[in-house]
């Protein structure tokens, strides 16, 4: 069964009888309950009027189930719809001759791509929205592509990702594109570069030339003209008298251009206080917030577009994954776990017979996913700076292995149990002040856990054991 739904209370004379569609005519996009809509195969939108349909796509594809925001959608018009954001929304659009054909043929192309997903919990709201829409490309063979918005504050929009926030000009855009190009999600095209508020990420700014000495914008543009006999170099201003072009240090008329003298540049005069530059400051002035700020210290992105690579098919499928070995790749020595285990048993042993405890910590990162996505286009510097508290904390004979997705495991050989508490507290307090002075709108929470090397290795063994009599 398909549904059709309509704002106007007279269904198009040409589709009514078509008995595989039920008809719904409803009046605001915002109040429609989508959970009505979740066994339909398909849904045809009257888009006679092009705001009815966006506001009503934008909710399927903002929706939380794969029923919904996978749902195939087409748009019904009897005229070609222009909307470029609509249209990357949708499956196509029907008119009366082509309704019955098309939606049916289309549905089912995309029910069998649809049918390899399960709804799946992530963490975060970026990963959720990552996941959702490398779906949406999947099934529909699509790029990700960035649409030009005059409207929107950022001046583009990508319009699946645009369908997730209830306004359009939510700043969490941004850390989901970072999510996207920081962990290789999708394979990247560069399409511009803009330039943002860095106050608002605003993008609509006036850049114009500032006196570099009171900082007026009321600066006169003229050519400098460079005289070859005498060698003078002034405005073109000053060698203006009357129509003729008189030489202010010789007194030679100027006549031919490439002969007598050339205009190697131009060079800006400030109506305020007279001074001339050359080379004046460029300044933005942000229409929204009033920020006037030197160009080179605005925001700047690279826009880009993105397509499906090898590894974007299995994160559509199984969500992302986060993990502390990912993060400090390259950063930090980490040695795998069964390699851990044998050397923590030679350490026991070591230790016993010297009577010299070594001891274990366990220290957790409880909310490693949501730090990563909240490092944005810092990650790099973030890890390596973690990397640098640990190699500070630790001594170099101290052994450290990763027990699962956001735990490190330290060995911390011949150290008496306080002495690795102590250390543990130092790289919490560290890794806390990392966080507090670079991203005040994050709490790294953190578990701490420090235990004898003889309690871990006899803890080892009860679990060999019991996984041996299973
Ligand atoms: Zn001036
Ligand atoms: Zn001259
Ligand atoms: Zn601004």
């Amino acid at each position: 069964m398909y549904a059709f739904i309509g704002r106007e209370k007279k269904i198009p004379v040409s589709v009514e009888n078509l008995g595989d569609y039920q008809f719904f005519q409803r009046e605001n996009p915002e109040t429609i309950d989508l959970e009505t809509f979740q066994d339909h195969q398909a849904v045809v939108i009257d888009s006679r009027e092009i705001r009815f349909s966006l506001g009503l796509v934008n909710r399927f594809r903002g929706a939380s189930t794969l029923n919904l925001y996978l749902k195939p959608i087409f748009l019904y018009s009897e005229l070609p719809i222009e909307d470029s954001y609509v249209m990357a929304l949708v499956d196509g659009t029907v008119d009366a001759a082509t309704m019955r054909g098309s939606v049916s043929a289309r549905t089912e192309q995309l029910a069998d791509a649809i049918a390899q997903y399960k709804d799946i919990e992530q963490d975060t709201f970026e990963s959720t929205v990552v996941v959702k829409t490398l779906r949406f490309m999947v099934t529909r063979g699509r790029r990700l592509e960035p649409v030009t918005m005059p409207k929107s504050r950022f001046g583009f929009s990508y319009p699946f990702l645009g369908a997730q926030f209830r306004d359009r000009d939510d700043a969490r855009l941004f850390s989901i594109l970072d999510l996207i190009d920081n962990e290789n999600l999708m394979e990247k095209h560069f399409v511009d570069r803009i330039h943002l508020c860095n106050r608002c990420k605003s993008s609509f700014i006036n850049f114009r030339e500032l006196c570099p000495r009171c900082h007026s914008a009321d600066l006169e543009v003229s050519d400098l003209i460079h005289h070859f006999s005498c060698g003078n170099v002034d405005p073109e201003t000053k060698y203006k008298v009357h129509d003729q072009l008189v030489c202010p240090k010789c007194k030679k008329i100027l006549r031919h251009i490439g002969m007598d003298y050339d205009k190697p540049s131009v060079v800006h005069t400030c109506r305020v206080c007279q001074t001339t530059s050359q080379d004046p400051e460029v300044w933005g002035l942000c229409r929204y917030c009033g920020n006037d700020t030197p160009s080179e210290r605005l925001l700047y992105r690279d826009l880009k577009s993105y397509s499906l690579s090898s590894a974007s098919l299995n994160f559509a499928l199984n969500g992302l994954h986060f993990t502390l070995a990912d993060f400090l790749k390259g950063h930090l020595e980490i040695v795998n776990y069964p390699t851990f285990q044998t050397i923590a048993h030679y350490e026991n042993e070591r230790a016993l017979r010297y009577k010299r405890p070594s001891v274990i910590v366990n220290f957790q990162l409880l909310n490693f996913s949501e730090l990563v996505t909240g490092f944005g286009q810092r990650r790099e510097e973030v890890a390596l700076e973690m990397a640098r508290i640990i190699k500070d904390t630790l001594r170099d004979s101290d052994i450290i292995t990763l027990l699962n997705d956001n735990t490190f495991v330290f060995l911390l050989v011949e150290t008496p149990r306080e002495n690795a508490e102590a250390v543990g507290a130092r790289l919490d307090k560290r890794f806390q002040g990392l966080m507090a002075s670079n991203f005040p709108g994050i709490t790294l929470q953190t578990h701490l856990q420090a235990m004898e090397l003889t309690e871990f290795i006899d803890r080892k063994e009860q679990e060999e054991k019991q996984a041996s009599h299973e």
